[in-house]
């Protein structure tokens, strides 16, 4: 049996790459770069800390528990998806402040954009279709 034999037979029924596996490597090079700009038990401590990072990335790569890594990669992406939802507001919050305000909704928390006109006005939620009253 020559190597890419051996090598497709090992690979076989393993998980592979995910989201949370990339997501691990970037922190295990941020660990190491943060590293560089210490010394002595601070550096070997960050150094530890991206090596345990890169085993359990190895660990989770080459694991035969597939139905378990795939559960782990979903509670994952949906963690990222609120922190990411929640920047992009942010983001946008400031790109239209000009024509725009955020608000949230008291009855379901739905984020709601209105147009930018000043004074009280009265929003209907388009989610739950409660009424309120804002402020711009
Ligand atoms: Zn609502």
């Amino acid at each position: 049996m020559n190597f890419r034999d051996r090598s497709r037979r090992f690979l076989q029924g393993r998980y592979g790459n995910d989201g949370l596996n990339v997501f691990l490597l970037v922190v295990c090079v941020l660990l190491l770069v943060t590293a560089m700009f210490f010394r002595g038990t601070v550096s070997y401590i960050l150094r530890g800390a991206a090596l345990l990072v890169l085993i359990l990335n190895f660990l989770r790569t080459f694991s035969r528990n597939r139905e378990k890594r795939a559960r782990e990669n979903a509670v994952f992406t949906r963690i990222i998806s609120g922190v990411r939802s929640f920047f992009i507001r942010q983001f946008n919050r400031i790109k239209y402040i000009k024509t725009y305000r955020y608000r949230k909704c008291p009855g379901c928390r739905n984020h709601l954009r209105l147009p930018y006109k000043k004074g009280t006005h009265t929003v209907k939620c388009p989610k739950c279709g409660k009424s309120f009253d804002v402020r711009l």
